[in-house]
């Protein structure tokens, strides 16, 4: 059987894991997963999810993006070196007043949002060029195309991923290959749990008193309704992203929540770029009871429906209206 061969970034959790999972239980039986992660001895959750897919469309590898000689022991394990679709999941989060964060924190989210992708396109693509197949997945993110509140440097990284993705993907067509940018909006992780966490506890005495009342009061405050209302499954993503690579002509960005999709349209709407950035300013400060309102209300209407945001159920609610 004519397998593709698709190797996976930070599978020991969240979304990775899922891909993994779902790609590896593929009905018809078109991949052959290589699941990789930073520390293989955390490789218990995959394990248990994989179950019978394991030796056989399902192998774990280690494989850390923030070292090369790792990446490239990874793909010289490969059979020819082959790989079909690259899936770069690996990445971290950052959150807080950049004047409470050290350089160093904010490079360790640059060396592995966005250097761990280049070192693995450094690996991959020279091979994928020769062979003029492959497709590059890249898990992005909507802060790839807009910027959040007190996520200066994640959304920065995850800009770069998208700014070196659109200008490699013209190069890319003149070889036959494929990039694609998945943008999920909030999903429901251990990289929320973490993040929050870590946010809870940075110092703020660096912060005037304003911006350490706005992280605390507003960005803390509403972080967890913002994910458990517009929040997704990893388990969503995974579903969006087998569509994708399973299609003739994927396309370059695929933004994975319907429900977010009006706030990215803001910036597509004024080229002066000022148009989100008012909007995003009076929902924090001006309009902030109707927007925890809203936030209520999607909730609720999550609740009745008891639905996740899938491909499928998308298309079909984009049929019915
Ligand atoms: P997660 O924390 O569960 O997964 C991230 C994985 O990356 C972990 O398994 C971690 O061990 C791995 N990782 C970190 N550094 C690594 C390294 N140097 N080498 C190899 N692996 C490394 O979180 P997740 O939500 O599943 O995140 C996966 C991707 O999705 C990330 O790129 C993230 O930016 C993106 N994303 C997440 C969300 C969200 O809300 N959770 C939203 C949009 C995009």
């Amino acid at each position: 059987m004519n397998q593709k061969v698709v190797l996976i970034t930070g599978c020991s959790s969240g979304i990775g894991l899922s891909l993994a999972v779902r790609i590896a239980k593929d009905e018809k039986k078109r991949f052959m997963v290589y699941a990789t992660m930073r520390n293989v001895s955390r490789g218990a959750a995959l394990v248990e999810a994989a179950g019978k897919t394991l030796g056989r469309t399902l192998e774990i590898k280690q494989l850390d993006v923030c070292d090369e000689k790792s990446i490239k022991a990874c793909v010289d394990s490969l059979p020819e070196r082959k790989v079909d679709i690259l899936i770069s999941n690996a990445g971290m989060g950052l959150i807080g007043p950049i004047e409470c964060q050290t350089i160093d924190e904010m490079k360790t989210v640059m060396d592995t949002n966005f250097f761990g992708l280049v070192r693995l396109l450094q690996e991959v693509l020279p091979d994928m060029k020769k062979r003029k197949k492959g497709h590059i997945v890249v898990i992005s993110s909507v802060m790839g195309i807009q910027g959040i509140l007190f996520n200066d440097v994640y959304a920065a990284s995850k800009f770069a991923v998208e700014g070196f993705c659109e200008s490699l993907a013209v190069q890319a067509l003149r070889f036959n290959l494929n990039i694609s940018l998945i943008e999920p909006g909030p999903v429901i992780t251990e990289f929320e749990r973490k993040v929050f966490e870590e946010g809870m506890k940075v110092d703020l005495s660096k912060a005037d008193k304003v911006t350490a009342d706005m992280f605390t009061n507003i960005y803390l405050k509403n972080y967890s309704q913002i994910f458990e209302t517009l929040g997704q499954t990893p388990e969503d993503i995974a579903e969006h992203t087998l569509k994708i690579i399973t299609m003739d002509n994927p396309p370059f960005r695929h933004q994975t929540n319907t429900l977010y999709t009006p706030m990215t349209t803001l910036k597509y709407a004024d080229p002066n770029g000022d148009l989100p950035i008012d909007t995003f300013y009076k929902m924090v400060f001006e309009h902030d009871k109707v927007f925890n309102a809203s936030l209520n209300f999607l909730k609720m209407l999550r609740w009745r429906s008891r639905k996740s945001f899938t491909i499928d159920k998308d298309k079909d609610k984009d049929k019915a209206s």
